[in-house]
């Protein structure tokens, strides 16, 4: 008998790390992972894992789920840290503030964000760290126009100050601000540099979309790489590309054989979801996209817009309510080998896009359990990480199973690790690491959440431990349990 708090036993133990791959028992105590061996002694609790697989939980680098619902589907489809880096919030310290006093079922953590920053400092928008002020205000113009100098040495001073406050990095949505110009995406740039954070960019419009554009918005990014010094991470390559995945791919690894920091993420769906007020989906642009009204569903009614005056109608009543938005068709074997490539480029990680839950009729109590059929999403919230690694491992893709685990854990960890020292024991299964542990079926673990049902939560991830604290065991959340801990920059 030892003192270890749980030893999961005889489970095949995957580090993608150090390329472990053996049967072995696994103790944990209080938050970390003590000991990895073979006939490990007795601890106080016991798990039999025999034929599953353990290993480090997923580190979601792009969940805007920021409700206790939402992350309780990511924690089901394996993730136990869920960074919101690609909005970000600010202020960073509110955001902090507000995820501590309301608990959290995973880990969580916050970049500062350039469009809160932005709102503040061009429109006069006033901020309470929650991300609900950026969507509330996502259709005015009033935030979207070109910045004086000195509403740009504002939002600058905004944003180092939120570095200052632990943030992870600066989102840079600035797809979503048109009239934002490049000098000004170049100085938040440059002050990433100097803090040596890295930034996480929502691409603008590509040239071939918006001809015209001031500057195309894959080399925008890799630009500010090369001329700043930044690490300029390039956020779901595969839904800001649409069919041209493959020259912005192109782009990023040039980009990266020159030396340039540019790492990339992508989610396996052909749809994206945001506000409906976003700029780019006026009715009037969405040919820019090859889109139309009904390649839109507003998710709180279900319907399909029949129309651009039901368009215009949605964003001027409810501009940051969320709609999906149909960009690849996942029927068609050409997109699907599209969403493959951005999946499987060299370094790309997995990133959900994990959506805040909407609801059809009132809110429910934030712990109600299992969910009312009353929550919408985009299915991405609930299975991105099991779809990814059935589709890497099994229904075509080529990949060990031991790859595909580094894509969701690893590889997020390391991206990270610059900036968050927290990340050197986040991503892997060793002594030492913390006990944010997922225990999955690798043959069986899916996604089952579909645009029809989109809060059906993955099968397959049997238990997930977040700093040694079972927040899902056999398959079902477990009632009450918050042990999400703020992930912080040094
Ligand atoms: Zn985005």
């Amino acid at each position: 008998m030892n003192d270890w708090d749980v030893v999961l036993r005889g489970g095949r133990v995957i580090d993608p790390e150090s390329g472990l791959d053996e049967v072995r028992d696994v103790a944990v105590r209080g938050s970390t992972v003590e000991e990895i061996g073979s006939g490990l002694p007795q601890g106080r609790a016991e798990l039999d894992v025999a034929g599953l697989v353990v290993t480090a939980g997923f580190v979601d680098m792009h969940s805007h789920s920021s409700d206790i619902a939402g992350l309780r589907l990511q924690a089901l489809d394996g993730v136990t840290t869920a960074l919101e880096l690609e909005a970000g919030v600010t202020p960073v310290a509110a955001a902090y503030r507000n995820a501590a006093a309301e608990g959290r079922p995973v880990n969580y953590g916050f970049a500062a964000s350039w469009a809160l920053a932005r709102m503040e400092a061009v429109a006069g928008i006033t901020l309470d760290g929650r991300l609900g002020t950026f969507l509330a205000n996502i259709g005015s113009a009033a935030w979207q126009r070109p910045a004086a100098p000195a509403e740009v040495t504002a939002l600058l001073a905004r944003l180092a100050a939120d570095l200052a406050d632990g943030a992870l990095g600066i989102g840079v949505l600035v797809g979503y601000a048109p009239g934002a110009g490049p000098d000004e995406y170049l100085r938040v740039a440059g002050l990433a540099a100097e803090a040596g954070a890295p930034t996480f960019t929502h691409a603008r419009d590509l040239i071939e979309m918006v001809p015209r554009a001031v500057i195309d918005g894959a080399e925008e990014i890799v630009r500010a790489a090369g001329q700043t010094g930044a690490h300029m991470h390039y956020c779901h390559v595969n839904s800001t590309s649409q069919r041209h995945i493959g020259r912005v791919l192109g782009l990023v690894g040039r980009a990266q054989a020159a030396g340039a920091r540019v790492t990339t993420e992508a989610y396996p769906y052909g749809s994206g979801m945001t506000g409906i007020g976003a700029a780019f989906l006026a009715p009037e642009r969405l040919a820019e996209r090859g889109l139309t009204p009904s390649s839109l569903t507003y998710a709180r009614t279900g319907e399909r817009v029949a129309s651009a005056a039901r368009l215009r109608e949605l964003r001027q009543a409810d501009p940051g309510g969320l709609a999906i938005v149909e960009l690849l068709d996942e029927d068609d074997p050409a997109d699907r080998e599209l969403l493959m490539r951005s999946l499987t480029f060299p370094g790309a990680v997995v990133a959900s896009d994990a959506m805040p839950l909407t609801w059809t009729g009132p809110a429910p109590d934030p712990l109600t359990w299992p969910l009312p059929a009353t929550a919408i999403t985009h299915p991405r919230t609930a299975g991105t990480f099991s779809r990814a690694l059935r589709l890497l491992t099994r229904d075509g893709g080529q990949l060990s199973l031991a790859e595909a685990l580094g894509k969701c854990s690893l590889a997020p960890a390391r991206l990270l690790a610059d900036r968050v020292p927290a990340m050197a024991r986040k991503g892997r299964l060793q002594p030492g690491s913390d006990a944010d542990i997922v225990v999955l079926d690798p043959a069986t673990v899916t996604d089952r959440a579909s645009y029809a049902d989109s809060t059906r939560p993955s099968a397959g991830i049997r238990h997930v431990l977040v700093n040694g604290s079972f927040m899902v065991r056999d398959g079902d959340i477990v009632a009450g349990a918050l042990p999400g801990r703020p992930v912080r920059a040094a």
